[in-house]
């Protein structure tokens, strides 16, 4: 099959996310990648600004990752996980477990990270129905959250950024109020915090838990809050007898600067959601963690059991490539690697809040935003940007890049450089 023969039948035959069947969005062909590029079947090489939707923090092809899959590959690829433990597993549970907000002790092995936020949410019901509080079935949000493609996690993304509206007259309802105007570095007034407040005192006694992203909300805004206010929930969830639902699976493993996004905060979540880089982007794979409080209050009643349980729960293949990926991000000088990444994106990204087409500009991290005054025509944008030599995937208003962890300073200015002459035109 010629490239030309393969995007024929890939435009006939395959959906890819989010797109149309009768009119999809040109698609690029991909031969190899090896570090922060990506190499397409012409030859171009393009420099990678979306570290592959925040999952391939260490770049392409890492020799680590790749010794790790193979060592694992002679051993079993997979095994089922009811009946039967293994290695990769429980080495990869010692190592996230050391390393865990306080309290964090228990963890459930998922497939992916909407999955890691249906059992987030599917442990907080079963919770409250051991303390023999069924009526404890509802979620509180907050707007412009992103938690995935499945049902229930469909039902806490935002009703209209968080690209399920049309489902939702048929997914449950949930609690929603509006995301934090206080930025990250701001403090949280009381203004601020006012809404959750009200929600929670009037209607506390039929909410599960508070489900959000700590610090950061990705896909549903790209928008960084105030470490303040994430202070201020733990605290009514504490007073409330609320769980807190901590959604790290966009931020967790070093991307904003910490390992965790909560730890900005100094606080713990009842139960944690991680994924994305779990693997180093290898494979899809996620885990949901939770207290012993959690987990014991859960098995205390019949049926005895937390009821969840992937066919591919645990697969080895995916445990002992996600060890060798937290070996890596533990082994980094995050505050010294990321903090290096930031303070290059802020000089950087800096003159483009001089164009009048852009609203906002804001570095969190190894996440740089341009927030567009309109939203842009992804189609024409990703061309140019390929033409310029990278990697960058807009949606709506914004533009924006978390490159691997592993980028240079002089390729990181050629990603940020490249971005702002597209966007200048
Ligand atoms: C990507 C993402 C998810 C969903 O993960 P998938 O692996 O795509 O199912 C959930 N929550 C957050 C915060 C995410 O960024």
């Amino acid at each position: 099959m010629n490239t030309e023969e393969l995007l024929r039948f890939d435009r006939e035959h395959i959906w890819h996310p989010y797109t149309s069947t009768t009119n999809p969005l040109p698609v690029y062909p991909v031969k190899r990648a090896e570090g922060v590029y990506i190499e397409l079947e012409d030859g171009r090489r393009l420099i990678d600004g979306m570290s592959s939707w925040w999952c391939e923090v260490h770049g392409y092809n890492h020799p680590v990752l790749n010794a790790a899959v193979e060592q694992q590959l002679k051993e079993m690829s997979h095994v089922m996980f009811g009946g039967f433990t293994h290695r990769p597993a429980v080495e990869l549970a010692k190592k996230i477990l050391s390393v865990t907000p306080e309290g964090i002790d228990k963890i459930f092995f998922c497939d992916s990270g909407s999955v890691a936020v249906e059992v987030a949410m599917k442990m907080a019901l079963q919770y409250w129905y051991a303390a023999g509080r069924e009526e404890k079935k509802h979620f509180l949000t907050i707007t412009k959250g992103y938690h995935g493609d499945t049902w229930n996690a469909m039902s806490v993304c935002d009703p209209v950024t968080g690209m399920h509206g049309i489902f939702h007259g048929s997914l449950p309802i949930q609690y929603f109020v509006n995301r934090p105007e206080c930025r990250f570095g701001a403090p949280c007034r009381e203004e601020d915090i006012r809404e959750l407040k009200d929600c929670i005192e009037k209607h506390h006694a039929d909410i599960a838990a508070v489900i959000l992203e700590p610090i950061v909300q990705g896909a549903g805004g790209m928008w960084f809050y105030s470490a303040d206010y994430l202070r201020q929930v733990r605290e009514l969830c504490n007073s409330y007898d609320l769980l807190l639902i901590c959604d790290e699976i966009a931020t967790g493993f070093g991307r904003t600067g910490k390992l965790w996004a909560v730890e900005h905060a100094g606080i713990s979540p009842d139960i944690m959601c991680i994924g994305k880089a779990i693997t180093g982007g290898y494979m899809s794979f996620a885990a949901t963690m939770a207290t012993s409080r959690v987990a014991d209050q859960i098995c205390s009643r019949d049926p005895f059991v937390f009821m969840h349980g992937p066919t591919f729960m645990g697969n080895p293949l995916a445990c002992a490539v996600a060890n060798a990926s937290v070996g890596l991000v533990l082994e980094y000088d995050l505050e010294k690697k990321i903090g290096a990444i930031e303070r290059q994106l802020k000089t950087e990204l800096q003159p483009a809040s001089e164009n009048p087409a852009v609203a906002d500009v804001r570095v969190l991290g190894a996440i740089g935003v341009i927030e567009m005054k309109e939203p842009v025509n992804m189609a024409v944008l990703q061309a140019r940007f390929v033409e310029e030599g990278i990697w960058v995937r807009p949606f709506g208003k914004l533009v924006y890049i978390m490159p691997p962890f592993i980028i240079q300073p002089t390729e990181l200015s050629r990603l940020t450089q490249g971005l702002l002459k597209v966007i200048h035109n």
